[in-house]
């Protein structure tokens, strides 16, 4: 039996009518970028992730760049974040001209620890930027407990967790800002590339709003440096369809993530993700940890079972950040994720069937 790892092109199919009539009117429109596909999309999105306000944007990193940037972030500046993420997070501190200050993760969740946040606070710290991993939502009410004792601005990268909740609180919803992707492989995927900026704040909102397209406040007005991260017109159509089924895509994930830590909960040697208090995860990845990882990714793959490894390099050892110093166990529990971590199939349209091969296979490869 096949198990692929996602399998974007069966949920497609699923509900191509409603996407192929979004399309054609997007075409017989000719409203290609921003326009109303997008001012629609941005309307049913804030509400889902508990804000006042979405802007489009062209991407997930992008958004976090405008994120930053309207909180007001800089050259000297200093962000705490993980170094357990994709790189995409770092970047966006690099694009500012601030530095990156890393803090370890939680040796059950791989999220931020507060603890560890707290420690390398300085000064010059203008922000922190956690991560909803694996749509786990990072320990925020602590973080922005701890942004607010500070007076520095808690941006969430929320582009893994749409619709995950923490005390019954959306992803996307903590501290100044939140940031989203919809790359198609996301959760809420575009046919494309896309992303969004959420936040309460009206002066923020049309700030971001400004720097997606160029800094207009007018046409042909430009009242600093702007950039073209405009959202297409077509993703915001089809963003605007699937916004509509992804509850149940996201019931579809909460089952599949229960069926796994049934079948597996025997296996001693593979840990199972960890749920924090409160937490309802919206199960982008299904992250076990196992020792010698890539033998037994190796072994899935042989039996027709991709698996994923998010991530394989933690970002304080990436070559783009050496300058930062950093080496081999300056983030020891970043590290242990990085070595152990496996990606088990994780789609909405996941069978049982398919779960059951994935489980038997996976005991018989670490020996259980
Ligand atoms: C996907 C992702 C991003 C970047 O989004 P893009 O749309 O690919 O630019 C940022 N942060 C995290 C944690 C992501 O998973």
């Amino acid at each position: 039996m096949k198990v692929p790892f996602v399998d974007l092109t069966s949920q497609l199919a699923s509900i191509r009518p409603e996407v192929d009539r979004a399309v054609a009117e997007v075409l017989d429109r000719g409203a290609f970028v921003l326009g109303p596909g997008v001012a629609e999309f941005e309307e049913q999105f804030a509400p889902a992730t508990g804000r006042r306000h979405a802007i489009g944007v062209n991407s997930g990193t992008s958004a976090l760049h405008l994120a930053l940037l309207a909180a007001g972030v800089g050259p000297g500046d200093e962000v705490v974040t993980t170094p357990h993420t994709w790189i995409s997070t770092t970047w966006a501190i690099s694009y500012v001209g601030a530095t990156p200050v890393f803090a370890d993760v939680d040796p059950v969740t791989g999220n931020l620890d507060p603890a560890a946040v707290e420690a390398v606070l300085t000064d010059r710290t203008r922000a922190i930027l956690p991560v909803d991993l694996y749509g786990h939502p990072a320990p925020l009410v602590e973080l922005e407990r701890l942004a607010a004792d500070r007076g520095v601005a808690l941006v969430e990268d929320a582009a893994q967790s749409h619709l995950a909740t923490l005390d019954g609180r959306p992803a996307g919803s903590f501290g100044t800002l939140g940031c989203f992707s919809f790359y198609p492989g996301k959760n809420l995927g575009a046919v494309g590339e896309g992303g969004a900026v959420v936040t309460d704040d009206d002066e923020l909102a049309a700030r971001v709003r400004r720097l997606r397209d160029h800094a207009q406040d007018g046409r042909h007005h430009h009242v600093e440096v702007g950039y073209n991260y405009r959202m297409e017109g077509l993703q915001g159509a089809v963003l605007t369809v699937k916004l509509r089924h992804l509850q149940e895509w996201t019931d579809e994930r909460r089952r599949a993530a229960a069926r796994y830590a049934e079948l597996l909960a025997d296996v001693e040697q593979v840990t199972l993700p960890g749920v924090a208090e409160g937490v309802a995860p919206a199960w982008h990845l299904y992250p076990v940890r196992v020792a010698d990882r890539d033998t037994v990714a190796q072994k899935l793959a042989e039996a027709g079972i991709a698996t994923g490894v998010h991530y394989p390099t933690p970002v304080h050892l990436q070559p783009a950040y050496e300058h930062l110093g950093h080496g081999p166990g300056s983030f020891p529990n970043a590290e242990q994720y990085a070595a152990t971590c496996l990606s088990l199939p994780m789609f909405p349209e996941l069978t049982a069937e398919q779960q059951e091969h994935v489980a038997t296979q996976l005991r018989s490869a670490v020996g259980g």
